[in-house]
């Protein structure tokens, strides 16, 4: 494995399109193909070049290359030289024409092409997000045409053969290079490698066998997601080419805060106020957590910042619905800005009890709290 940080390698930033990746991908493999470029470093640089398209190329990879670097792409079957994915090999097919090559082993025939991966967002409430929901969600995807059932012909009448290719889907042509004479065997420019042609194409999709459709789907949420989870749906996004499989759909899930509990990672944080005789005396308070109010005992002489655990309250790990993060409660102890007549006497007799010394403190508010919250 290459050293060298994918984008680098490639030469583009990080924001690069997949047009833009594709398009650089090309240049420098034209530069560096090991069949053209003599250099000794040429094969390597090719290489390099293989490995670095070959993760940025698909969303899911690159995504895991983004957050954790190449470790995140190990037992992905990742980033490999030999790793090549339908798209690639269409590069290579118009990348060796170009030079009058044939790709050998590949016939002029299109080879099974997978379909691109679609994404799309999905807003949860933050209850939404800790337990899981089925949702409905709709996307707008290329299917098959429902009108020609994907064959392009118009109803009644049927793809012919070829005559171009014979139904080949290729045709071979010899051709004078610099390189001396070649044999070149490509797609059919006739039927475009499909061996057979349309004579009244099909009205819906203009031949085409693909329909834009609205699809409508329910999915499985799982509890515990955050937001930047991706879940991956297998097959649901655009059909593949000449017989490839469909690609996936990535839904990218985001969270509405709350507005009292916050989240980090699988625990639930909630600030809550308690008056200043419930901290001095001690309480049983109720406490909300998100299944409903729990008990919560408040110790005599509890201070403002003090964290109560409330075990098993938090939010469910994602991949496993038994564990549980805690609610962590963190007591503030409300001063009362208005008192009544009654409270503003007992206040001034406590005021007289406890005198007018005050006391130095080595750790503040924030230190403990910062702790108790590991930093
Ligand atoms: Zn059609
Ligand atoms: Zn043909």
């Amino acid at each position: 494995m290459s050293n060298r940080d994918y984008y680098e390698i490639l030469g583009v930033g990080r924001n690069a399109s997949d047009d833009e990746l594709k398009a650089a991908f090309r240049n420098l493999a034209r530069k560096y193909h090991p069949d053209i470029n003599k250099e000794h470093d040429a094969e390597e640089k090719f290489k390099e070049l293989n490995e670095a398209y070959g993760a940025l190329s698909d969303s899911d990879k690159r995504a895991r290359y983004d957050r954790f670097g190449k470790e995140g792409l190990n037992g992905m079957g990742g980033g490999g030289a030999t790793d090549f994915t339908g798209d690639m090999s269409d590069i290579f097919e118009d990348l060796l024409s170009g030079f009058g090559f044939s790709s050998g082993r590949r016939s002029g025939r299109k080879s099974p092409r997978r379909g691109r991966d679609l994404q799309m967002q999905v807003t949860l409430k933050f209850e939404e997000a800790v337990f899981g929901i089925e949702k409905e969600i709709e996307f707008a995807r290329e299917d098959t045409c429902s009108t020609c059932n994907g064959n392009g012909a118009q109803p009644g009448t049927s793809p012919v053969k070829c005559s171009t290719c014979n139904g080949q889907g290729e045709v071979r042509q010899v051709r004078q290079t610099f390189l001396g004479q070649m044999v070149q065997s490509g797609p059919c420019p006739a039927c475009n490698g499909r061996g057979e042609v349309i004579s009244s194409p099909c009205k819906t999709c203009r031949g085409a066998g693909l329909e834009r459709k609205n699809i409508k789907k329910k999915v499985q949420i799982p509890g515990g997601v955050d937001v930047g989870t991706q879940i991956r749906l297998n097959g649901e996004g655009m059909p593949g080419a000449f017989g490839g499989p469909s690609g996936s759909l990535f839904i990218v899930v985001d969270v509405k805060p709350h507005q009292f509990f916050k989240r980090r990672e699988n625990d639930i944080l909630l600030n809550l106020d308690i008056n200043i005789a419930q901290a001095v005396l001690g309480a049983e308070i109720d406490v909300p957590t998100l299944d409903g109010d729990a008990k919560l005992k408040i110790p005599a002489g509890t201070q403002p910042g003090k964290i109560f655990h409330i075990k098993g309250k938090g939010v469910p790990h994602v991949r496993s619905k038994n564990q549980r993060g805690d609610e962590l409660v963190i007591i503030n102890v409300a001063i009362p800005a208005k008192l009544t007549k009654d409270q503003r006497e007992l206040f001034e007799k406590l005021a007289e009890s406890l005198g007018t010394t005050v006391k130095m403190q080595e750790k503040g508010f924030l230190d403990w709290l910062n702790d108790a919250l590991g930093g």
